[in-house]
């Protein structure tokens, strides 16, 4: 749930930069946009960036300063470009999705994004709880603002996404007397089509044991499995049948 997941931007100069965020924001399905103390804010240059986003510029709430924009927020997550000295808990773009939606289903969170030419003040990280650095080139680690705010909202869909789809229930995961029976028809079926001899026998099990225990098969899929195997062992007996 991404919707209590809030984008501040401090001071920015450029409203290009402005609606460049606010249209990867709604590609990733955020909307909650706060500008601090923008320079030019409502501007054409940032409904033309915003490209269809410009309801998100509408909704954008503006305020003074940084405090005003997190006062609510527990969670804060300052994105910096610089790796700095002073130790707040440095989180990755991913961990700090992942700490965003965990905090969301409670109170706002917000992810703070500083100006084009100097990023956030030390004042202003003191008021973060966190620090998140996307991994660059360290000798060129600076993005362009929309653009650190694309990486964010993306990991914040995945994470969302993650969340949200059901995995493979344990209840239909195959049990393990079903597996030790598939084994045990696997063995008997190799030996039957000519497949394995006595002395590889033993081996070869093994291993194929790992391949179908890393899949975590299903029942009703042992079950397909089982009867590709009756089939075969079926086929193998018709033809001995025929004289084959
Ligand atoms: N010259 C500034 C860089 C500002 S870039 C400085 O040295 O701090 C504008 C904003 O984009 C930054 O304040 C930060 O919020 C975000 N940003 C840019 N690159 C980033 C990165 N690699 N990781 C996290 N945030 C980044």
């Amino acid at each position: 749930m991404t919707n209590n997941v809030r984008i501040v931007m401090v001071q920015t100069s450029h409203p290009g930069n402005i609606g460049a965020a606010a249209r990867a924001m709604k590609n990733m399905c955020l909307s909650e946009l706060v500008l601090v103390d923008p320079k030019r804010f409502p501007c054409d240059e940032a409904t033309v960036r915003a490209s269809g986003a410009d309801d998100l510029l509408a909704s954008a709430r503006v305020v003074g300063s940084l405090a005003d924009a997190i006062a609510d927020c527990r969670i804060v997550i300052g994105a910096s470009a610089r790796l700095r000295s002073v130790s707040w808990p440095l989180v990755t773009p991913r961990e700090a999705a992942a700490l965003a939606l965990a905090e969301a289903p409670t109170a706002p969170v917000s992810i703070v994004f500083g100006r084009e030419s100097s990023g956030l003040s030390n004042d202003e990280l003191d008021l973060c709880t966190h620090l998140v650095h996307i991994p660059t080139n360290p000798e060129y680690s600076s993005l362009n603002v929309a653009m650190a705010v694309q990486v964010l909202a993306y990991e914040l869909m995945v994470a969302d996404i993650d969340a949200t789809t059901p995995t493979e229930s344990m209840e239909d995961v195959a049990s393990n007397a079903e597996m030790e029976g598939f084994f045990g028809h696997l063995e008997q079926a190799l030996d039957e089509i000519g497949f394995t001899d006595e002395r590889r026998s033993a081996k070869l099990m093994r291993r194929l044991r790992r391949l179908f225990h890393r899949a975590t098969p299903a029942s009703d899929e042992i079950n397909i499995l089982r009867g590709i195997l009756s089939a075969a062992q079926g086929r193998k007996s018709m033809r001995r049948d025929a004289g084959d």
